[in-house]
């Protein structure tokens, strides 16, 4: 059995990146670059006005209130482009360009005009350099502003914008199929008979698949027949990037994945995790460079096991960085148990006391199965192989869940 950070460095390992594509940037959201983005200009372009008020040299108004001649007016997109000489201002307005001589803008709060608007008096005087951005402040023209594997945000489509990236180069999105293993299931607009319930997995698995950036197929439901698998898995992996099923994995007689993934030569990279839950995980390739994860049946394993590895894969075919999911430090409000030989992925919601320090609630729930209790969680705490209690105060690993 090997750990789980091995397995995840298998996975990475094991993971191609998918090649890259140029889209408009209104479809660059949320997707990872697959260049740097470069600066094409400074910015500002030009010395800007922070303010609306006037631009001025600053030994004009050494002595306020002082009075100076209006002789123009900077307004944005419509600049005065003339010098300012001794004892002139010109009326600006906020991200107007200085014009040439001024050195300073006073805010127009702090002056009031005079005589048909043709002098303006400073109240105040007013340090060189105020209120004005120097061209070039913010960014150099050729600077890189944004990293190959970046995944794009909101905030960063403006700074696209700005330098004029009309398209951009990202790594195309992982084509994923998700296929759910079991005679017991019946499809969701189905009222489960007798010994049946409803497949859910499909669900969370296409949810957490499309978060992750994968445009996803929702397989119709397998049974338990290794030769219905292995059709169905053959004709996905013609389309698909990678296959998620669910159930099927474990050391039952109907547990087929498996010997449907033998049958078709995949490569196995690893069928047993020390984790809990999600023990039996497979993760496996086809011969076509289809990559397969096998979890295991459990809706909670599902998650877990979804977002430990498949999701790290995803990742990091679109190129990201830093693939796996981020582990950081929380102080746990109850204690948790572990459990000999495998580490514990355990369910909790993540908040902040008074002092700012995150605070981990381990949820009341009742096992693997239990799907619903699970559904709060927003974070899972890690408990080390062979740790029976880590105890209610103590700081432990966390990673948030997407
Ligand atoms: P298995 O790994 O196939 O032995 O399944 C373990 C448990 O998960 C069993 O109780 C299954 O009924 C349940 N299960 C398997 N697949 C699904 C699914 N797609 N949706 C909901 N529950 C499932
Ligand atoms: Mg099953």
């Amino acid at each position: 059995m090997i750990s789980v950070a091995e397995a995840i460095q298998i996975v990475r390992q094991q993971t191609r990146t998918l090649p890259t594509e140029e889209v408009e940037l209104n479809h660059a959201l949320e997707r990872v670059l697959a260049q740097n983005v470069v600066a094409d200009s400074d910015l500002p372009p030009f010395d800007r006005s922070q303010m609306d008020g006037y631009a001025v040299r600053a030994e004009d108004v050494r002595e306020a209130p002082a009075r100076l001649r209006i002789v123009g007016e900077s307004a944005a997109g419509r600049g005065w482009h003339h010098q300012l000489e001794e004892g002139q201002a010109v009326r600006i307005m906020t991200g107007a360009p200085v014009p040439a001589g001024a050195d300073s803008v006073q805010q127009v709060e702090l002056t009031h005009e005079l005589k048909d608007r043709t002098v303006v008096e400073l109240l105040e005087s007013v340090e060189a350099g105020r209120s004005i951005v120097q061209r070039g402040a913010e960014i150099k023209a050729g600077e890189t502003v944004l990293n190959a594997g970046t995944t794009i945000n909101a905030a960063m489509m403006a700074v696209l914008a700005a330098f004029g990236y009309s398209t951009v180069e990202v790594f195309r999105r992982p084509r994923v199929a998700v296929l759910a293993t079991g005679t017991e299931l019946v499809a969701v607009d189905q009222k489960p008979g007798q010994d049946q319930i409803r497949d859910s997995n499909n669900y969370s698995i296409g949810a957490y698949a499309e978060l992750a950036g994968a445009i996803v197929e929702r397989l119709p439901v397998a049974g338990d027949e290794t030769s219905v698998l292995k059709r169905q898995i053959a004709e996905a992996a013609e389309r698909c990037d990678m296959i998620v099923t669910s159930g099927g994995v474990s050391m039952g007689v109907y547990d087929v994945t498996k010997a449907a993934l033998k049958e078709l030569d995949a490569e196995l990279f690893f069928e047993r995790v020390a984790l809990r839950p999600g023990k039996p995980t497979v993760f496996a390739r086809l011969p076509n460079g289809t990559l397969v994860f096998g979890l295991p049946g459990n809706p909670v394993s599902v998650s877990v096991t979804f977002n430990l590895f498949a999701r790290t894969a995803l990742l990091a075919m679109q190129g990201a960085t830093e693939p796996a999911l981020k582990h950081e430090t929380a102080a746990l409000a109850k204690s948790v148990k572990g459990t000999s030989e495998r580490e514990s992925y355990l369910p909790v919601q993540l908040t902040t006391n008074d002092d700012g320090e995150l605070i981990a609630f381990p949820l009341k729930w009742g096992g693997s199965s239990d799907f619903v209790a699970f559904a709060v969680a927003t974070a899972l705490v890690i408990v080390p192989a062979n740790v029976k209690t880590i105890e209610a105060g103590s700081l432990i690993s966390v990673v948030r869940l997407p």
